[in-house]
Protein backbone atom coordinates (compact mmCIF):
# COMPACT_ATOMS: atom_id res chain seq x y z
CA UNK A 1 0.00 0.00 0.00
CA UNK A 2 1.04 3.39 -0.92
CA UNK A 3 -0.60 4.85 2.41
CA UNK A 4 -1.87 4.11 6.04
CA UNK A 5 -5.42 5.25 5.67
CA UNK A 6 -6.72 4.67 8.99
CA UNK A 7 -4.08 3.22 10.99
CA UNK A 8 -5.58 -0.07 12.78
CA UNK A 9 -3.01 -2.11 13.80
CA UNK A 10 -2.84 -5.60 14.91
CA UNK A 11 0.03 -6.78 16.72
CA UNK A 12 0.65 -10.57 15.90
CA UNK A 13 2.72 -12.79 17.30
CA UNK A 14 5.94 -10.36 17.50
CA UNK A 15 8.59 -12.37 18.71
CA UNK A 16 12.60 -10.16 18.75
CA UNK A 17 15.71 -10.48 19.82
CA UNK A 18 19.38 -8.66 19.08
CA UNK A 19 21.80 -10.39 17.03
CA UNK A 20 22.13 -13.81 18.51
CA UNK A 21 20.78 -12.55 21.77
CA UNK A 22 17.82 -13.86 23.61
CA UNK A 23 14.33 -13.04 22.76
CA UNK A 24 13.58 -9.93 24.07
CA UNK A 25 9.77 -9.62 23.21
CA UNK A 26 7.09 -12.57 23.05
CA UNK A 27 4.48 -13.30 21.03
CA UNK A 28 1.18 -12.02 22.00
CA UNK A 29 -1.80 -10.71 20.16
CA UNK A 30 -3.12 -7.31 19.99
CA UNK A 31 -5.67 -5.34 18.10
CA UNK A 32 -5.71 -1.79 18.37
CA UNK A 33 -8.33 0.60 16.51
CA UNK A 34 -7.45 3.23 14.33
CA UNK A 35 -7.76 6.34 15.83
CA UNK A 36 -7.08 4.81 19.26
CA UNK A 37 -4.83 5.92 22.09
CA UNK A 38 -2.74 2.95 23.60
CA UNK A 39 -0.40 3.31 26.73
CA UNK A 40 2.92 0.95 26.71
CA UNK A 41 4.19 0.72 30.26
CA UNK A 42 6.62 -1.52 31.62
CA UNK A 43 10.40 -1.70 33.74
CA UNK A 44 13.22 -0.45 32.19
CA UNK A 45 14.59 -3.02 29.48
CA UNK A 46 10.81 -4.88 29.14
CA UNK A 47 10.94 -4.32 25.39
CA UNK A 48 9.04 -1.24 25.35
CA UNK A 49 11.39 0.59 22.41
CA UNK A 50 11.85 -2.52 20.81
CA UNK A 51 8.20 -3.24 20.31
CA UNK A 52 8.30 0.39 18.68
CA UNK A 53 11.17 -0.42 16.28
CA UNK A 54 9.32 -3.52 15.08
CA UNK A 55 6.66 -0.91 13.93
CA UNK A 56 8.96 1.66 12.32
CA UNK A 57 10.30 -1.63 10.57
CA UNK A 58 13.99 -0.70 11.68
CA UNK A 59 14.31 -4.24 11.34
CA UNK A 60 12.24 -7.82 10.97
CA UNK A 61 10.93 -9.35 13.59
CA UNK A 62 11.99 -12.79 14.48
CA UNK A 63 8.29 -14.30 13.78
CA UNK A 64 4.89 -12.59 13.58
CA UNK A 65 3.95 -9.95 11.74
CA UNK A 66 1.95 -6.47 12.11
CA UNK A 67 -0.82 -5.47 10.07
CA UNK A 68 -1.79 -2.28 9.32
CA UNK A 69 -5.60 -1.60 7.82
CA UNK A 70 -5.47 -5.33 6.57
CA UNK A 71 -1.99 -5.37 5.14
CA UNK A 72 1.16 -6.46 6.22
CA UNK A 73 3.25 -3.74 7.41
CA UNK A 74 6.38 -5.13 5.41
CA UNK A 75 4.36 -4.53 2.71
CA UNK A 76 3.84 -0.92 2.84
CA UNK A 77 5.61 1.62 0.78
CA UNK A 78 8.90 3.06 2.52
CA UNK A 79 7.40 6.56 1.52
CA UNK A 80 4.13 6.05 2.99
CA UNK A 81 6.15 4.27 6.55
CA UNK A 82 7.88 7.55 6.75
CA UNK A 83 4.82 9.88 6.06
CA UNK A 84 2.29 8.31 7.94
CA UNK A 85 3.90 6.69 10.49
CA UNK A 86 5.89 9.14 13.05
CA UNK A 87 8.24 8.77 16.13
CA UNK A 88 8.56 10.99 18.70
CA UNK A 89 12.52 9.43 20.51
CA UNK A 90 13.36 8.68 23.27
CA UNK A 91 16.35 10.95 23.21
CA UNK A 92 15.40 13.60 20.85
CA UNK A 93 17.96 16.05 18.71
CA UNK A 94 17.97 19.29 17.91
CA UNK A 95 19.78 20.63 15.21
CA UNK A 96 21.10 23.79 15.22
CA UNK A 97 18.82 25.41 13.48
CA UNK A 98 15.88 28.06 14.03
CA UNK A 99 12.65 26.56 15.91
CA UNK A 100 10.85 26.61 12.37
CA UNK A 101 13.61 24.47 10.43
CA UNK A 102 13.82 22.27 13.64
CA UNK A 103 10.02 21.85 13.03
CA UNK A 104 9.82 21.71 9.12
CA UNK A 105 12.88 19.10 8.72
CA UNK A 106 13.36 20.08 5.54
CA UNK A 107 9.72 19.05 4.13
CA UNK A 108 8.91 22.42 1.85
CA UNK A 109 5.48 21.64 1.65
CA UNK A 110 4.63 22.49 4.98
CA UNK A 111 3.64 25.85 5.59
CA UNK A 112 4.75 28.42 8.63
CA UNK A 113 0.89 27.60 9.59
CA UNK A 114 1.21 24.03 9.51
CA UNK A 115 4.50 24.46 11.65
CA UNK A 116 2.15 26.61 13.93
CA UNK A 117 -0.91 24.24 14.30
CA UNK A 118 0.78 21.44 14.88
CA UNK A 119 3.42 23.35 17.66
CA UNK A 120 -0.12 24.39 19.05
CA UNK A 121 -1.48 20.80 19.04
CA UNK A 122 1.97 20.18 21.20
CA UNK A 123 1.55 22.46 23.68
CA UNK A 124 4.76 24.21 22.39
CA UNK A 125 3.48 27.31 20.58
CA UNK A 126 3.66 29.28 23.71
CA UNK A 127 7.10 28.71 24.77
CA UNK A 128 8.54 29.39 20.70
CA UNK A 129 6.72 32.68 20.57
CA UNK A 130 8.09 33.45 24.30
CA UNK A 131 11.74 33.05 22.55
CA UNK A 132 14.30 36.08 21.77
CA UNK A 133 13.03 35.94 18.23
CA UNK A 134 10.03 33.26 18.35
CA UNK A 135 10.00 30.34 16.08
CA UNK A 136 13.55 32.14 13.84
CA UNK A 137 14.85 31.70 17.33
CA UNK A 138 18.54 29.61 16.77
CA UNK A 139 17.95 26.47 18.98
CA UNK A 140 20.73 23.65 19.62
CA UNK A 141 24.40 24.63 19.66
CA UNK A 142 25.28 28.23 19.56
CA UNK A 143 21.53 28.91 20.45
CA UNK A 144 19.17 28.26 23.37
CA UNK A 145 18.94 25.12 24.90
CA UNK A 146 15.55 23.52 25.16
CA UNK A 147 15.25 21.12 28.55
CA UNK A 148 14.50 17.10 27.59
CA UNK A 149 10.78 17.71 28.13
CA UNK A 150 10.39 21.19 25.93
CA UNK A 151 12.65 18.92 23.19
CA UNK A 152 9.79 16.43 23.25
CA UNK A 153 7.23 18.91 22.91
CA UNK A 154 9.59 19.85 19.71
CA UNK A 155 9.67 16.47 18.30
CA UNK A 156 5.75 15.70 19.16
CA UNK A 157 5.26 18.88 17.02
CA UNK A 158 7.82 17.90 14.43
CA UNK A 159 6.07 14.62 13.87
CA UNK A 160 2.54 16.30 14.05
CA UNK A 161 3.29 18.90 11.24
CA UNK A 162 2.95 16.00 9.03
CA UNK A 163 -0.14 14.77 9.50
CA UNK A 164 1.07 11.43 10.43
CA UNK A 165 -2.13 8.30 10.38
CA UNK A 166 0.03 6.82 13.59
CA UNK A 167 1.96 8.36 16.34
CA UNK A 168 4.55 6.47 18.31
CA UNK A 169 5.88 8.52 21.56
CA UNK A 170 9.07 7.35 23.45
CA UNK A 171 8.40 9.57 26.51
CA UNK A 172 12.03 10.40 27.49
CA UNK A 173 13.03 8.54 31.06
CA UNK A 174 14.67 11.10 32.82
CA UNK A 175 14.30 15.13 33.56
CA UNK A 176 11.10 15.53 32.34
CA UNK A 177 8.89 17.97 34.61
CA UNK A 178 5.00 17.72 35.26
CA UNK A 179 4.25 20.34 33.34
CA UNK A 180 5.77 19.12 30.57
CA UNK A 181 3.92 15.77 31.48
CA UNK A 182 1.04 17.11 31.71
CA UNK A 183 1.16 18.70 28.23
CA UNK A 184 2.13 15.92 26.55
CA UNK A 185 -0.72 13.99 28.15
CA UNK A 186 -2.91 16.63 26.89
CA UNK A 187 -1.83 16.66 23.45
CA UNK A 188 -2.25 12.74 23.37
CA UNK A 189 -5.56 13.09 24.13
CA UNK A 190 -6.38 15.81 21.89
CA UNK A 191 -5.33 13.36 19.00
CA UNK A 192 -8.02 10.53 19.76
CA UNK A 193 -10.16 9.99 16.93
CA UNK A 194 -7.78 10.91 14.50
CA UNK A 195 -4.21 9.20 15.03
CA UNK A 196 -3.74 5.93 16.42
CA UNK A 197 -1.16 6.77 18.97
CA UNK A 198 1.12 4.66 20.82
CA UNK A 199 3.02 5.99 23.92
CA UNK A 200 5.42 4.12 26.36
CA UNK A 201 4.96 6.02 29.10
CA UNK A 202 7.25 6.24 32.60
CA UNK A 203 4.51 7.55 34.68
CA UNK A 204 1.17 6.36 34.14
CA UNK A 205 -0.39 9.87 34.65
CA UNK A 206 0.86 10.39 30.98
CA UNK A 207 -1.32 7.85 29.80
CA UNK A 208 -4.39 8.17 32.30
CA UNK A 209 -6.22 8.77 29.97
CA UNK A 210 -5.61 5.71 27.49
CA UNK A 211 -8.58 3.61 25.54
CA UNK A 212 -5.87 0.53 26.55
CA UNK A 213 -2.52 -0.05 28.62
CA UNK A 214 -0.54 -2.47 27.82
CA UNK A 215 1.92 -3.98 30.74
CA UNK A 216 5.64 -5.25 29.74
CA UNK A 217 7.35 -7.53 31.22
CA UNK A 218 10.57 -9.12 30.83
CA UNK A 219 9.44 -8.72 27.07
CA UNK A 220 5.95 -10.49 27.71
CA UNK A 221 2.39 -9.03 27.84
CA UNK A 222 1.72 -9.35 31.53
CA UNK A 223 -1.61 -7.06 31.72
CA UNK A 224 -3.78 -4.54 29.53
CA UNK A 225 -6.33 -2.51 30.49
CA UNK A 226 -7.55 0.74 31.40
CA UNK A 227 -5.63 3.15 34.22
CA UNK A 228 -9.13 2.15 36.44
CA UNK A 229 -8.67 -1.32 35.54
CA UNK A 230 -4.95 -1.66 36.39
P1 LIG B 1 13.65 1.62 28.74
O1 LIG B 1 12.46 1.88 29.62
O2 LIG B 1 14.92 1.64 29.51
O3 LIG B 1 13.69 2.50 27.52
P2 LIG B 1 12.65 -0.57 27.08
O4 LIG B 1 11.43 -1.17 27.67
O5 LIG B 1 12.48 0.40 25.97
O6 LIG B 1 13.53 0.08 28.27
P3 LIG B 1 14.24 -2.07 25.21
O7 LIG B 1 15.15 -0.97 24.83
O8 LIG B 1 13.22 -2.48 24.22
O9 LIG B 1 13.56 -1.79 26.62
O10 LIG B 1 15.17 -3.30 25.55
C1 LIG B 1 14.65 -4.61 25.71
C2 LIG B 1 15.83 -5.56 25.88
O11 LIG B 1 16.60 -5.59 24.70
C3 LIG B 1 16.79 -5.17 27.00
O12 LIG B 1 17.24 -6.34 27.61
C4 LIG B 1 17.92 -4.50 26.28
O13 LIG B 1 19.13 -4.64 26.97
C5 LIG B 1 17.94 -5.22 24.94
N1 LIG B 1 18.37 -4.33 23.84
C6 LIG B 1 17.77 -3.18 23.45
N2 LIG B 1 18.40 -2.65 22.40
C7 LIG B 1 19.44 -3.46 22.11
C8 LIG B 1 20.47 -3.46 21.12
N3 LIG B 1 20.56 -2.48 20.22
N4 LIG B 1 21.35 -4.48 21.14
C9 LIG B 1 21.26 -5.48 22.04
N5 LIG B 1 20.31 -5.56 23.00
C10 LIG B 1 19.41 -4.56 23.03
MG1 LIG C 1 13.07 2.36 25.72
Amino acid sequence: PARIEAGALHLDGLRAGYGDGPDVLHPFDVRIPAGSLVGLVGHTGSGKSTLLSLLLRFYPPRAGQVWVDGQPLADLDEAALRRDLALVPQEPQLMPASARDNLRMGRMDLSDADLEAAAQAARLHDTLVALPQGYDTLLGEGGVQLSTGQKQLLAMARALAGRPKVLLLDEATANIDSATEARLGEALAQLRGRVTVIAVAHRLSTVCDADRILVLHHGRLVEQGTHAEL
